[in-house]
């Protein structure tokens, strides 16, 4: 059963609100984490509490409980000669910038002349996600593994 220090194995699928596909484990590997651990969203890591290999699961996850609300207030507009190195700066191109709070994900939404307006929310954010799937396989971690916090070997990190 899943519980904290568990290795847990899952195929999903996540669609949002309009029901369009926005990410799945479908003709990939299946997704291996460490439960209990906040390796995954909150509301989905609750949701899957308790289940065994075999059970299915249906889970909403509204913004708050997934990658935030979005924020508009956060997008900034930074001049052309900032992107020093790109030839042609393109709305939708995905730029990671480096922040005191650490390295940041940055989408280029609005381009007017040499102002760059750039959107650091999560493509995600604001979006409510239904996630559906299977629980795969569920197992002991092993002492490095909790040690580490997340899941070793096949579907985890190689180190
Ligand atoms: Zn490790």
């Amino acid at each position: 059963m899943i519980a904290d220090q568990k290795v847990v194995s899952l195929n999903f699928t996540v669609k949002d609100g309009q029901g369009q596909v926005v990410d799945s484990s479908e003709g990939g590997s299946p997704l291996v984490y460490l439960h209990g651990q906040k390796n995954i969203m909150p509301g989905l890591e609750a949701a899957l509490t308790g289940k065994a290999p075999g059970d299915e699961f249906a889970v909403t996850i509204e913004p708050a409980e997934g990658y935030g609300e979005y924020n508009e207030d956060s997008l900034q507009v930074v001049p052309r000669a900032a992107f020093q190195g790109v030839e042609k700066i393109e709305l939708g191109m995905m730029f990671t910038a480096q922040t005191p709070n650490g390295p940041v994900q940055l989408v280029v939404a609005k381009i007017e002349d040499d102002n760059i307006t750039v959107d650091p929310n999560h493509p995600l954010a604001g979006k409510t996600l239904n996630f559906t799937g299977s629980v795969i396989d569920v197992r002991d971690a092993t002492e490095e593994e909790l040690a580490h916090g997340h899941v070793h070997g096949e579907g985890g990190h190689h180190h």
